[in-house]
């Protein structure tokens, strides 16, 4: 029996984990699930699974999850704080699926690394900003990571869940979202509907609307940067409409190896969460013909001009990072909340990254989660003033 944990559970990565785990609900206890609002989804969820545990942090949804849940067995918390209460460091639980959207996943993953012995990260903005923080962490508690995004799942996969030091390249595939043939000229008229229309993947909208900026691809070299200790001139983007490839990598000695697999997440969650237990996984057969047209090609940085603050990162683990996920996360919810234009994310976070004041950032690494959270809250207010 695995006893397991879920950040973000009423999410598309949370909500998926869930529906693998509904298939085999007795070899697993629950024993917390987390949301931000959506408390209908959530107490669904614990009943269901029969959850103890559940933590809600929007205060209006917490108070009336409370009330809803008055009187049940389930234990009803309001904030990241609680992990004490609800878990012992010399009881680890087996495994946690990190899958809170934006960067407000960052406390959270480093607050359950020390009560879990397999973490799975999906929460990307988590190890942009606090890669060094996390892999401290994970190096003194002893807990082993999995990443959970489809391109680092691969590439984890590809090295065999181990180090090596004779990787030359690394390349990972982007679909080229919504907007691979938009003319140019119409890319000022996006509605959120639009934006919202991923060619290949369901997921949530903040990650779906960063895949049709192309943002996604940018914070994935970054974190695959991170993960894989790797040099940016190591790593590149190809655009590839079908998502069938998702990693490739070339090795010193002449050899590459590439990975495919449908575009479903449940197949690298399955293999997370069934890390070494053997267990199969049901899938269709090998897509040749997608195989033979994989189209590959180069990202265009006039259709996609966000993938510039590429050439603007600085060489190690550094507080600028954090500059560019608060940026954006602000500057995508502004654009769902229908305050500015598409082409405005693109516009402002390039006009942000080049801000003289944060180039400083650059050469400072975070000492912890405070620093990071208050120069988010920093660049989230500098946003606004530049947005209106
Ligand atoms: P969703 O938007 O579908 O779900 C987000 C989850 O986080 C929900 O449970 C939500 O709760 C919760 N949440 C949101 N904001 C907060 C907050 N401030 N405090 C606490 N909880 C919060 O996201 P996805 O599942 O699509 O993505 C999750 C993460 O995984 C992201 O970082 C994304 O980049 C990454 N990822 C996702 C992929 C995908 O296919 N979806 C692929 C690769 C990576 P509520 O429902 O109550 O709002
Ligand atoms: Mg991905």
């Amino acid at each position: 029996m695995k006893k397991i944990s879920i950040f973000g559970s009423t999410g598309s990565i949370g909500s998926s984990l869930l529906k693998i785990i509904k298939n085999d609900k007795k070899n697993f206890k629950i024993e917390l699930l987390t949301a931000n609002k959506n408390y209908k989804k959530l107490i669904k969820q614990a009943k269901l699974f029969n959850v103890k545990n559940i933590i809600i942090t929007n205060n209006s949804s917490f108070i009336i999850t409370k009330k809803l849940l008055k009187n049940t067995k389930i234990k009803v918390f309001k904030d990241f704080d609680s992990l004490n209460k609800i878990f012992d460091i010399d009881k680890k639980i087996d495994y946690s699926m990190c899958a809170i959207s934006g960067f407000q996943g960052l406390k959270p993953t480093l607050d359950i690394i020390k009560f879990t012995k397999t973490i799975g990260i999906a929460n990307k903005e988590s190890i942009i900003c606090g890669w060094n923080l996390i892999s401290r962490d994970l190096k003194k508690y002893k807990t082993h990571f999995i990443p959970i995004d489809s391109e680092h799942f691969s590439i984890w996969s590809l090295l065999d869940n181990k180090k090596k030091n004779n990787l030359e390249k690394i390349y990972i595939t982007a679909s080229g979202g919504p907007f691979r043939k938009l003319s140019l000229k119409n890319f000022k008229n996006i509605s959120i509907k639009d934006a919202l229309k991923h060619p290949n993947w369901s997921m949530g909208k903040k990650i779906t609307i960063d895949s049709a900026t192309m943002m996604n691809k940018v914070f994935e070299i970054i974190e695959a940067k991170k993960i894989f200790n790797l040099n940016y001139n190591q790593l590149e983007i190809l655009i590839h409409p079908k998502s069938y490839l998702h990693a490739m990598i070339k090795f010193n000695n002449g050899l590459s190896k590439l990975l495919i697999h449908d575009t479903n997440m449940i197949i690298p969650i399955f293999n997370s969460v069934y890390f070494n237990c053997g267990k199969k996984l049901k899938s269709k057969n090998i897509d040749i013909e997608a195989l033979n047209n994989l189209n590959l090609a180069k990202v265009d940085n006039v259709r996609f001009p966000v993938i510039k603050i590429l050439d603007n990162m600085g060489k190690k683990d550094s507080l600028f990072e954090t500059i560019i996920v608060s940026a954006n996360d602000k500057l995508v919810n502004l654009f769902l909340k229908n305050k500015i234009k598409f082409i405005d994310i693109s516009n402002l976070l390039l006009k942000v990254s080049n801000i003289p004041e944060f180039k400083k950032f650059k050469s400072i690494k975070p000492k912890n989660i405070d620093e990071i959270a208050d120069l988010a809250e920093y660049v989230s207010l500098k946003i606004e003033s530049m947005s209106v």
